[in-house]
């Protein structure tokens, strides 16, 4: 016999067949995820990942990023706060010893705020190495979510070679025609920023448009999950 709260365990993370499941992750903690992305997948009742790092040179300046106690704040909303590095730094200009202390860092860091040791991995700015895949296995990670611009295909894709595409000012119908193919074996994954991103004005996503693709997700039935839930 189960309990009541193992049975409604079991129905979040079990498929239920024919439903259409996609990925959101929110990268590099700007200030915008806490104060307006929260609350808006809260009200959609969408779950995601927060990929957070201390972003040089500003992350120091609140108007642009997340304080960690905001940070602490996602993972007591039920999202998943996962690892970016602690500084952004590509994997392809780091050894394995250098990969895992950024690595190490976060961890001590959540595990110093009471927010679970992180599962999940995304790679600065997309870049991938095969050496990084064998540090984040070693270290217990499940998943590293990379760019590729294409829909991540559960047992054909590597999970540390998580396929995504970003979200942008520009493509809302690109994605539009990419969360659409949610479905067996497909599971479309997006990369947002900032909901406005005022650091990096080049992956600025616009709170209106944001909304617009909240509401398409939201009336095509999709189950939007964090990389955990998968
Ligand atoms: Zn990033």
């Amino acid at each position: 016999m189960m309990t009541r709260r193992e049975f409604t365990a079991g129905l979040l993370a079990a498929a239920v067949p024919g439903e259409k499941v996609i990925v959101a992750s929110f990268d590099d903690a700007p200030a915008s995820h806490a104060t307006i992305v929260a609350p808006l997948l809260k009200k959609y009742g969408f779950g995601a990942t927060f990929f957070v790092c201390e972003f040089p040179p500003d992350f120091e300046d609140k108007s642009k990023y997340m304080t960690w106690e905001q940070i602490r704040e996602l993972h007591r909303m039920g999202f998943e706060v996962a690892s970016h590095t602690r500084t952004h730094k590509h994997v392809d200009k780091m050894n394995a010893e250098q990969f895992s202390q950024e690595l190490e860092w976060v961890e001590n860091k959540f595990v110093s705020l009471g927010i679970p040791k992180p599962v999940s991995f995304a790679y600065p700015s997309y870049v991938t190495r095969p050496y990084a895949i064998e540090v984040l296995k070693q270290r217990g990670y499940k998943y590293g979510r990379a760019g590729l611009d294409r829909v991540y295909e559960p047992g054909k894709d590597d999970p540390y070679l998580m396929p995504s595409l970003t979200m942008r000012d520009n493509n809302k119908a690109e994605v539009m025609e990419f969360v659409n193919q949610a479905g067996p074996g497909k599971i479309p994954a997006l990369t947002i920023h900032g909901v406005p991103d005022i650091a990096h004005p080049w992956v600025n996503v616009p709170q209106t448009l944001f909304e617009e693709h909240l509401a398409h997700w939201k009336k095509q039935g999709f189950r939007v999950v964090a990389l955990r839930d998968l």
